[in-house]
């Protein structure tokens, strides 16, 4: 099997080695000094100044949008959500959840965020902005640039949930002048799937972050995990193995070079959309992240074709979900996939998609 997915992806050989070695004890030094220098790396690799914080959540992506949203907003505050998919409407069901007031920047199927999308909320005192930067479920890279013009000069917080564009496009935390970026382990880190971590700038630490009193989940209050951090630790727990993956994958990237693996996945995906063309098939028009791209067919041979896929070739793709989930799926770019698996992957995508009439 051959994994063309995201969250998990096909893992490198130097995870799978690290996961042979066993889980190690953790209140030590030696993992302090690990969690240390993952967090050097990570804000390295984030593009964020070395005076953010990071808190290392065991849990997967939504977990760590749900804590965000705890620990970053209060009861009589109001948000702007942009719900241009399946991990927009997740924002919108979290706050909906804890009664938080908000407001929903909706995207119909295959419309492209603009700046004329943002002019109705304008003039509202948004405490903060939620948004998706790649979200997922449809493959739409939205511009931060439209977000940091939004919140730019107001009391406004940009939370980004950059879970499927962190190592996969260009991204910088500090430069867009994002207050919250959400990530987590199985997406473009390509290791095992558990845990999610939230940055913060410094300026939200100190100026919005609630006070544990404040705080009606215990588990996921931000400032134990801060204060636990200054010495390479976490309150609880941790998914100890994974930490290991993730400090080994972020050296392993600082040693090849970010711009290097952004590269590669880029070739992928480039790849992928000018080998797979053909009549009959087609991508959004929308800008698209270079983590995946959403396959449309003109007839409804999708679930066929990913079924055969898997039969044929071993090869494992993202399905998507409801009405156009006999239309359309999405394939991946990220993870342990050479240029060459891409070639092989759309060339069975087209002799399918013949044999399907
Ligand atoms: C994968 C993903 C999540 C998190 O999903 P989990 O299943 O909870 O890990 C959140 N947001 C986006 C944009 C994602 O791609």
């Amino acid at each position: 099997m051959k994994l063309f997915t995201i969250g998990p992806t096909e893992m490198y050989e130097t995870t799978k080695l690290i996961r042979e070695k066993g889980v190690p004890y953790f209140r030590n030094q030696s993992f302090s000094n690990l969690m240390l220098e993952t967090d050097a790396m990570l804000k390295r690799c984030m593009k964020t100044a070395p005076s953010s914080e990071t808190i290392y959540l065991t849990a997967s992506g939504t977990a760590a949008m749900e804590a965000a949203v705890d620990n970053l907003i209060r009861k009589t505050d109001r948000v702007l959500i942009v719900e241009g998919g399946g991990f927009g409407k997740r924002f919108v069901e979290i706050c909906d959840r804890k009664g938080i007031q908000r407001d929903v920047l909706h995207l119909e199927q295959d419309e492209c965020l603009t700046a004329d999308h943002f002019v109705p909320f304008r003039d509202q005192a948004y405490k903060a902005v939620l948004i998706n930067l790649h979200e997922t479920s449809t493959g739409q890279l939205y511009d931060i640039g439209l977000l940091k013009k939004f919140c730019e000069g107001k009391e406004t917080l940009l939370i980004v949930d950059a879970i499927s564009t962190f190592l996969c496009d260009p991204f910088s935390m500090d430069d867009n002048g994002i207050d919250a970026v959400i990530i987590s382990s199985q997406k473009g880190l390509c290791v095992t799937p558990g845990m999610s971590m939230v940055v913060l700038n410094h300026r939200t630490v100190t100026e919005y972050l609630k006070k544990p009193e404040e705080m009606e989940c215990y588990y996921h209050c931000f400032a134990d995990y801060i204060t636990n951090m200054k010495r390479g630790q976490t309150p609880f727990t941790p998914a100890v193995g994974i930490c290991y993956e993730i400090h080994d994958m972020l050296k392993y990237i600082e040693a090849q070079g970010l711009e290097v693996r952004l590269e590669e996945v880029r070739e992928k995906a480039e790849t992928f959309r000018r080998e797979v063309k053909l009549d009959g098939i087609q991508f959004p028009a929308f800008p698209a992240s270079n983590a995946i791209t959403t396959v449309i067919f003109d007839r409804p041979v999708a679930k066929k074709i990913e079924a055969a896929l898997i039969e044929e070739y071993g090869f494992v793709i993202n399905p998507c979900g409801g009405d156009v989930a006999e239309t359309r799926f999405r394939v991946s770019h990220v993870g342990a996939i050479t240029v060459q698996d891409t070639v092989e992957l759309a060339r069975g995508i087209q002799k399918l998609y013949l044999r399907y009439q």
